[in-house]
């Protein structure tokens, strides 16, 4: 019995088959290329689609042809078919996706996918509900197995080769590809169809007849048009990926700049205070268990500033590099020499645990200044002064032992230069002065000399004000004003920074509450929190009790860490920042550029805020390394989805600046100080009588951040 084509859809299979190749050409690069959650989904689905596809491509392929009696089929046995289809496709999928493809792998693979192949189309054949069966011609069933198999194998092979990779040249070698397989599947099958004998007078007997070209046209083209999806999608899935990648390699260049700038001195390229101090605490940890003490010198140059002065900047900061490489080749590898700032000098001098020691290390030191400086072709000279404080004799913590070590320095200083001298624990008047300070600061609570003052944070765009910084004040009897950089760290050493932050917490949501009683626009208030409290689980209970006390909503206030608080332990912090967010507060982190902030947290954290630390800003209009730090902040913040505020805004063209920079908010002197909660009224007052934006609540809305978080724990 003859067999009648329908070329249309003879066209229509081919088309088919060559959709089908490239689908599977795009879909194994994305299962190769996602990461493990979502691969599996691409694996699942892609099975599906390309199994579907493969099994169109055979079943109007099929329906193309027509024999003398109309053609019916056996449902399950179709359906059977499909089922192969789908499972050979996620066989085929799964062998691309790893990492190397053996010649025996590959062979192996070719062999069942071919299988898989050729078993779709004649379980196609067998469920054609004919009387006689059909019957095939042995060596085109084998001939179409092997087409099967060899197109496999270089199908593979290909998907194996260009998975990777989105360069035009790819596509096009992609749809080439894609071209070569689709042909060689359609050969199979049509080898296949050739291969098949129907007896003269078959007729069907039970079965569905399908034999209608439009219901062939709709499958075929219902499959191309879930192909066509699925390529959409997974083009659209790569590159939404590779614009992730990218983000995270920038994230990393800006965290690895970040930290570097943090950590070392512009100038001499030596490592900065903040490393020292760390150093120091390494030191620390590893000295309490060796037993092996050591010495901190504080070395600071004796006519510095007279060379400044009369040989000019250039020449002195030519000293300062010359001095540094000095100071650095005269130490071990284990020291660690760092400049502190101006003509300062900080050293750790490892393994020295006694005077005798540390005063030869210190000897050598001096006389190594003997030798004059060669600059511009002219000697330089200068002398050094040391201070010198002996681990664990003259403290056991890293800023005790730095102070003392300056405290002896200034001591070397008073008595004539170009020497050194140990720290000696005697009680000194500074010392003296620092236990009165610390028994007036036990009382001030008492007897309520604390106060807090406000400074406004603006919008760089609109220049309104709908959130403060509330900032401490101590007004002492006889010293007038105390200022917090003052009394704060003397507070964390003696114990006293809860009982003032609980203070200045409960103290800031009265006053915000007060003000929203007074009808005033809603402010926000911003508290710092001293990083001795952030690791207490009673600071969450205090900031608990302070919002319901006052009946505030927590969105009115907000928290401010510094950078170095919350990296410190940053897994912790996240567990801490996480609560803190769950009940609605915003969190800024404070003086940020100035710790090592590890990026990868930073995105970890729930955090609203990044406060630029204010010696980035005051160097803006000096330092390109400046600008290019605050630009780097700001993208960061914003891809972040985080706002960023300028702190110590003093200049009209530093706040210019910001604003070109896309910076959202600024404090400082510039627009206004701290100042007395009644000066605030009068600040909001005033706004309120301008004409402004009518979504009063809108300048409040804190970050995405929140929503994603609250979304996330589902509360
Ligand atoms: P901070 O959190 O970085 O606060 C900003 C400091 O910069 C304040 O100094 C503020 O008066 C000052 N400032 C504001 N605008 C300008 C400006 O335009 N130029 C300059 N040069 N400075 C500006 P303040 O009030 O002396 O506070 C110093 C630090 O003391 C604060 O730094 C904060 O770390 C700490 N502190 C202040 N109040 C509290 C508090 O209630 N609790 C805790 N734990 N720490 C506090
Ligand atoms: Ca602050
Ligand atoms: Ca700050």
């Amino acid at each position: 019995m003859a067999l009648i084509y329908n070329t249309w859809l003879v066209g229509l299979s081919v088309f088919v088959a060559i959709s089908v190749s490239y689908t599977a050409l795009r879909l194994a690069s994305r299962v190769a290329n996602t990461e493990l959650p979502y691969e599996r989904a691409w694996l699942i689905a892609g099975a599906f689609v390309m199994g579907l596809g493969i099994w169109s491509m055979h079943f109007v392929g099929m329906l193309a042809f027509s024999v003398a009696v109309p053609l019916a089929y056996h449902v399950p046995a179709t359906l059977a078919s499909l089922a192969v289809s789908i499972l050979t496709s996620g066989f085929a999928l799964a062998i691309t996706r790893g990492e190397e493809l053996t010649l025996v792998r590959l062979c192996g693979a070719a062999a069942v996918m071919g299988a898989g192949i050729a078993l779709v189309h004649y379980m196609g054949m067998a469920a054609i509900s004919i009387v006689p069966a059909i019957s095939f011609d042995p060596t085109l069933v084998a001939l179409s197995i092997y087409i099967a198999v060899s197109a496999s194998f270089v199908a593979l092979w290909m998907f194996f080769r260009l998975r990777n990779g989105n360069s035009w040249q790819r596509s096009l070698f992609r749809v080439g590809a894609a071209v070569v397989m689709g042909s060689a599947i359609s050969g199979m099958h049509y080898v296949g169809m050739a291969a098949s004998r129907f007896a003269a007078g078959s007729y069907c007997s039970g079965g569905i007849r399908l034999d209608q070209p439009w219901l062939a046209a709709s499958i075929g083209i219902s499959a191309m048009a879930l192909l066509a999806v699925t390529v959409v999608t997974a083009v659209y899935d790569s590159q939404r990926q590779s614009r992730a990648r990218r983000h995270a390699q920038k994230l990393h260049e800006v965290n690895v700049r970040l930290q570097y700038q943090a950590t070392h001195d512009a100038l001499t390229g030596l490592p900065n205070r903040t490393l020292f101090i760390e150093r120091l605490h390494q030191e620390i940890s590893r000295a309490e268990h060796s037993q092996q003490g050591f010495a901190v010198f504080s070395l600071d140059l004796d006519r510095f500033k007279v060379v400044n002065d009369t040989l000019g900047n250039a020449v002195g900061d030519q000293l300062l590099r010359r001095i540094s490489g000095r100071l650095s080749s005269l130490v071990r590898l284990e020291d660690a020499v760092t400049r502190s700032g101006g003509d300062d000098f900080l050293m750790l001098i490892c393994g020295v645990a006694t005077r005798t020691g540390a005063a030869a290390a210190a000897t050598k030191i001096v006389h190594e200044f003997d030798k004059p400086c060669e600059i511009d072709g002219s000697a330089v000279h200068a002398s050094a002064s040391i201070g010198i404080a002996l681990y664990p004799a003259d403290g056991l913590t890293a800023e005790t032992l730095v102070a003392h070590a300056d405290e002896a320095l200034s001591c070397a200083k008073d008595s004539g230069r170009n020497t050194f001298l140990f720290f000696d624990p005697g009680p000194s008047s500074v010392s003296q002065d620092r236990l009165d300070l610390e028994s007036d600061l036990r009382r001030a609570l008492v007897l309520q000399q604390l106060e807090l003052h406000y400074q406004p944070k603006v919008d760089v765009v609109t220049g309104s004000i709908s959130s403060v910084e509330a900032l401490l004040r101590w007004r002492h009897p006889e010293r007038g004003f105390v200022s917090p950089a003052e009394f704060i760290p003397l507070a964390e050493e003696s114990g006293l920074m809860f009982a003032i932050d609980e203070w200045v917490l409960r103290e800031g949501c009265r006053q915000a509450r007060e003000w929203q009683s007074a009808g005033l626009p809603f402010i926000r208030v911003a508290v710092n929190v001293s990083p001795v409290n952030f690791r207490e689980s009673r600071f969450l209970c205090a900031v608990r009790a302070a919002l319901a006390d006052f009946d505030l909503d927590a969105r009115f206030l907000e928290v401010e860490l510094t950078e170095t608080t919350v990296m410190r332990d940053a897994e912790s912090a996240v567990v801490l920042l996480e609560d803190l967010s769950r009940m609605g507060v915003v969190v800024s982190i404070d003086d940020f550029g100035t710790g090592y902030s590890s990026m990868s947290y930073l995105r970890k954290l729930p955090i609203d805020k990044l406060k630029i630390d204010r010696s980035f800003i005051s160097d803006l209009a000096t330092s390109l390394d400046a600008v290019s730090i605050v630009k780097a902040i700001i993208s960061l913040a914003h891809s972040l989805r985080l706002k960023v505020v300028a702190e110590g805004v003093e200049t009209a063209a530093q706040l210019d600046q910001l604003r070109q920079l896309g910076c959202d908010q600024y404090q400082g002197f510039l627009r206004c100080p701290a100042v007395l909660p009644a000066a605030i009224v009068a600040i909001m007052r005033t706004q309120a009588e301008q004409p402004g934006p009518s979504d009063k609540f809108g300048h409040l809305r804190t970050q995405s951040k929140l929503g994603v978080f609250s979304r996330r724990s589902g509360g």
